[in-house]
Formats: structure tokens, sequence, C-alpha cells
């Protein structure tokens, strides 16, 4: 039979918090194990005041306790009574005694983590500009960066104030007796050494300023904002520490006949009204050089071509958007006197006559087709 947790702390069911609190407290410092060296029976008590705190310190578990007994917590937590390691019994105490007992104590092995801490450089930003034909097939790009770098006849001596663990550790006698708290060094900032000798150029870490160049691999279809990481390229970190990153800003520059949407590019070429009703050949910008094109004699104003593949590859590496070229026919903004008789000849002309089929696509249409 589990022993009732009110009757454990010593006090009554109708306890208020503030009671339970006092009770335990009462309790932990009596049978606290660095008190009672040795002593398995206070030990026993002072896990099992423990365990009794953890319920009924607790609003929610308290109720459930006194709604259902012993039984609410069996089949998890700690149900075989005296189950709570000395680990989860201190970590209760900032609770109950205030701050400061948040650290390890002596004795149980209780560091948390702990050890050396590795510097890390800060990190480095950069832009980078990029034309819409790098953008498009990925380029690498040589870039030169400041950065800081562990100049060269700087040595390091172990932390005199941490003797090189990177921690410092503080005994203080308390009411539970001796205790250990440990954080981080401030002399080295935890990472257990401090510059022995150091050049004359060299800042108050042992680092120096040195342009290096960097190469920096840019993938294809990265887009105007984005931020690449070249990793440990950004300012070194002194002693064993380890770089931070040079961190790329991309930057596109606007290309003066192509016009990206995503994946996908806009070209807009003009034909005269004798091309569009003959036919012609004509040249093409993409992101690889010309192409030429035939315009097929009769084309509309407004009519789509799409070039497939003629776009930008896409930044996760599957296919290629497409390049689309609007066909705008130029009407010219003066006539001389002998092509203006030519257009009023042809005015009244039958073939002069707007007609569009089906297959001439409204520009709504075209729209809809392009994003299918
Ligand atoms: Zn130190």
């Amino acid at each position: 039979m589990k022993e009732d947790y009110y009757e454990i702390l010593g006090i009554s069911k109708g306890a208020s918090a503030a009671e339970i609190k006092k009770a335990y407290r009462k309790m932990a410092i009596k049978y606290h194990p660095d008190k009672n060296p040795g002593d398995s029976e206070a030990e026993n008590k002072f896990k099992k005041a423990a365990e009794a705190y953890e319920v009924l310190g607790n609003e929610e578990k308290r109720a459930k306790y006194d709604r259902f007994g012993h039984q609410a917590f069996e089949g998890g937590g700690f149900g075989g009574g005296g189950g709570m390691n000395m680990d989860d019994i201190f970590s209760q105490f900032g609770d109950i005694f205030g701050g400061g007992f948040g650290g390890g104590f002596s004795g149980f092995g209780g560091f948390g983590g702990g050890g050396q801490r590795r510097a890390k450089g800060s990190n480095l930003r950069i832009r980078v500009s990029l034309t819409l034909e790098e953008i498009a097939n990925g380029v690498e790009k040589k870039i030169k960066v400041k950065r800081k770098v562990q100049a060269s006849g700087t040595t390091y001596k172990t932390c005199s104030t941490c003797n090189g663990t990177g921690q410092v550790t503080r005994v203080t006698n308390t009411i539970l007796g001796r205790m250990q708290t440990a954080s981080p060094c401030t002399t080295c900032g935890g990472s257990g050494q401090m510059i022995d000798q150091k050049p004359a150029d060299a800042d108050a870490q042992g680092l120096k300023v040195q342009e290096e160049t960097v190469s920096i691999k840019i993938p294809a279809g990265v887009e105007d904002g984005m931020q690449l990481k070249v990793s440990g390229k950004g300012n070194e970190a002194p002693g064993n520490g380890i770089p931070g990153d040079l961190l790329v800003a991309i930057e596109e520059k606007a290309h003066e006949s192509l016009q990206r949407e995503g994946d996908n590019l806009h070209y807009d070429l003009y034909v005269s009204i004798s091309e569009a009703a003959l036919g012609a050949s004509k040249e093409i910008q993409t992101v690889n050089g010309k192409v030429r094109i035939k315009i097929e004699p009769g084309v509309q104003s407004g009519k789509i071509l799409r070039l497939r593949g003629k776009g930008v590859s896409s930044l996760n590496g599957y296919g290629k958007g497409d390049l689309l070229v609007h066909v705008n026919v130029w009407t010219p903004k003066t006539l001389t006197k002998e092509q203006k008789e030519f257009f009023e000849k042809m005015a009244t002309d039958e073939n002069f006559q707007p007609n569009p089929e089906k297959s001439d696509k409204s520009f709504f249409e075209k729209v809809k087709d392009m994003f299918s």
C-alpha cells in the first residue's frame, strides 16, 4: 500500500499551495542526501517527499490525485514509488528555493551538457548581381570578400580563469549543503583558450581582415531576394572555433529585351504590316544567344509563339521554362502620300476586312492557354 502524499508531507488534505511548498521545503532540507551521507532511510524519505510534491505541488495533478488516488498515476510516470531520479528532484528546486539552484549539484553528476564550447565566427553578407543569362543557366562566380581570418603568428594558451574547461564552477554553502553551479567562462567565451601572442596587426581576438576570392556556385533558377549560404566562408573564429558562413543575397539585373516570369521568359517581337502580311524570318534574343523563328504570312498582332525549353532552368532541377514570343504588328504612325493612297485603295477591299476565325483567339483565351 502506497503512502498517502498528504501524510508524507505531514499536511492536511485542504492545505494551500503555499503550505504544501513550505512542508516540502522543510522535508527536502531535513532529508537532503548531502546532509545525511550514507543514510538510505533519509534518502528514501527525501525521494518520497519529492514524489509527493511533484503531484501535490501541481494543481492539475493534485486534482487527479484527490479524485483517483495513486491509481491516477499508475501505468505512466512514477507509479512504482520513489521512481523519481535525483535530477528530476533537483529540477524542482528552482521552483521551491528560488533561482540559483537550477545548475548542477555536486555529487550527483548533475552537470548538464558542459564541456568546452567552440566559438563560431560571425556571418558575412554580400550581394551578387546576376544577369538573366547567368540565372537561366546557373553560374560560378568568383567574388572578392573581406573576411576576418586567424592572423598567422597568433598563439593560444589555456585560459587561466577556467583552466581550459570553458566553464567556471562556483561552490556555495547553502541550507542544503555545498552547492556547485557551472556557467560558461566569460574570460574566454567558453572556448577554454586565450591569446598568448599575436602579431601587431591582429585584433584583440588574434584575427585580421583579409581579402579573399571565394568561388560561389549559383544554381540555375535563383530569384531576386533569395539567399545562398556558403558554409565556413564567413569570419573565422579565434582559436579552435569554427568559421561563420557567407550569406549571398541574389540580385537580378533587368534584361533589355527579355522579361522573366518564374521559369518562363517573355519577348516582344515587332513585325511590320508587310512582314505580317507576307511572312518573315525574324531573329529572337534568348538567354543562350539569338535564334531565328519563322513568322507565317497572315500572322495576327497579339499571337504568342511558344519556344519550348528556351526559358530558365528550374531551381529544383526539373526541366526548363519556355520563351513566349509576343507578336506585335507595327502600324506606321505617319504615311507618305503614296502609302496613304495605297491604304485608301485597300480600305474597301474585302480581304482587308477583319474576319477573325476560331484559331485567332482573343487575348483572354491566349492568356488562359499560356497558363494551362
Ligand atoms: Zn576560460
